[in-house]
Formats: structure tokens, sequence, C-alpha cells
């Protein structure tokens, strides 16, 4: 647990819109095992590098590797085969599908794959799939509401949901942006347990999160972006406590 680069490294990754670097140069490295928080005003541009982690954008310039491994040209669908999961700040669940059969897909999508074997994941397979579906909905506490359609899940639920789906998934990298929005304080509890469980058992973690108290409980580090840059990084104490993290967080 905690090797450095057996999980997921960005290497001076730039991604511009326009004349704009939203992403200037990031190095980060999320290890396995570990939770890894990123935080950061709006439009600091932590939503922009997750796209780029994530395989949603190509960076202009830098390198993604996953498990010592050049990802930076594959997109989002063979980086998830891989083990790379992401869950969005907008939810987005299949409409017209019941919840137990959303969280199906996400296991199917991925446990088809191939390649998995290079990267230690279980094989593919349909008693896989159905297992790993199996354990999203019981983790994340939807077994009750399983036959629900999803578009009636309040919002709070819906957000499980999606969390719940990467999960179905086995993944070796877990993104997160935003997971505790929306949600109440039990279920904020529960996502604290899941994703603590999750990193024990050998995941590694990344997370954008506006709860400070949350990354404070949760985080076993912490990198700060602030207009494109990292400005502070290390271990989750140190860094909330950096007077120029307070300061960054004195202008949103
Ligand atoms: P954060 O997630 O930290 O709030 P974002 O990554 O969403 O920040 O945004 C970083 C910067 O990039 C902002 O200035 C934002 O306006 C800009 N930006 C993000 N997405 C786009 C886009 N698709 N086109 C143009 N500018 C964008
Ligand atoms: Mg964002």
């Amino acid at each position: 647990a905690g090797t450095p680069g057996a999980g997921l490294v960005a290497r001076g990754v730039v991604r511009r819109f326009g004349g704009i670097a939203a992403v200037d140069g990031v190095d980060l490295d999320a290890p396995i095992g570990r939770i890894t928080a990123l935080i950061g005003p709006n439009g600091a541009g932590k939503s922009t590098l997750f796209d780029c982690l994530a395989g949603a954008a190509r960076p202009d310039a830098g390198q993604v590797l996953l498990a010592g491994r050049d990802i930076t040209r594959l997109p989002d669908h063979a980086r998830a085969r891989l083990g790379l999961l992401r869950t969005f700040q907008q939810i987005a669940a299949f409409q017209g599908l019941t919840v137990a059969e959303n969280v199906r897909v996400g296991a199917e999508q991925v446990h088809r794959g191939t390649g998995r074997g290079l990267l230690g994941l279980p094989p593919p397979g349909r008693d896989t799939a159905r297992a790993a579906t199996e354990r999203a909905l019981r983790l994340l506490d939807l077994d009750a509401v399983r036959d629900w359609p999803a578009d009636r899940l309040p919002t709070g639920a819906l957000r499980l949901l999606e969390l719940a789906r990467a999960l179905a998934a086995t993944p070796r990298v877990l993104l997160l942006d935003e997971p505790a929005a929306g949600l109440d304080q039990a279920q904020t509890a529960r996502l604290g347990t899941v994703l603590r469980a999750l990193a024990a058992e050998g995941t590694a973690l990344l997370l954008v999160e506006h709860d400070v108290e949350l990354v404070a409980r949760l985080a076993d580090a912490v990198y700060v972006m602030a207009a494109g840059r990292v400005i502070a990084r290390g271990p989750t104490a140190s860094v909330l406590a950096d007077p120029r993290v307070a300061a960054a967080w004195g202008a949103t």
C-alpha cells in the first residue's frame, strides 16, 4: 500500500481552453491504498484535471500513467477496462433502467474487457459481473431500492448509485468528483466507510471535494490547486494548516 507510482500518476499535465491553461503543468501521485484529495477554489481546474486523468479530455502536454503504463492517449472506455473509473459532478444515471440494472451496466462494461490480467484485476466473466453488482448494491445500501426506476431516486441515493456503478467495475483507481454533494449525514458517513474500505483493499482513490471537514477526516494526502497549478501538497493535516491554503480558500 502507498507504493509511489503504482496507482495513478500525472506528470506535467497541461490542458488549455483557447489561450487559457485551465490545468497548467500538474504533477500528481494517487497511490494504491491511499485516499488523495484535490481541493481548491471554483475554477481552479480540478474538474478539467479529472477529465484529463479519466480520458474525457486529452492533455495538451504531459503524461498520465496507470500502474506505470502510459495511458495518455487511451480514450476513457479503454482506461475503464484497465481499472480507472470515475464519477461525475453532474450525476447521469441511465434513465429507464432500474437501480440494479444501472449498477449491472457498470459491471458489464468492464468485466467483459481484456487486459485486466495485466493489472492484477479479477478475470472477466458473467459471474464476476453479477457478484460485483450485488456487492456494490449492498455496500451502498441500495438493496431496498434495487428495482426502482433510477430516475425516481432522490439526489443523495442517486449519487450513491453513481458510486455503486463505478464500484461494480472493481476499480484499481477511482476518481470521485464531489462525491458528498447532496448526501445527508448518514449517507456521508456511509460514503466515508466505503471509501476507507476500498483503500484498504488496495484501490487508489482521488477525490475532489469542497467539504474540508470530510477531507480532513478521510484523506491521507491533499493537493491544493489554484489557477491551474498545484500550490500545496502533502499529508492532510499539514496541508490544511498551511497559510497559503487558507489564502486560496479566502479567494473564493
Ligand atoms: P474547478 O473544477 O476547479 O471548479 P474547472 O476545471 O471546471 O475548475 O475549470 C477551470 C477553468 O477552465 C475555469 O476557468 C473554467 O471556466 C475553464 N473551463 C472549464 N471547462 C471549459 C470548457 N469546456 N471551455 C472553456 N473553458 C473551460
Ligand atoms: Mg469542478
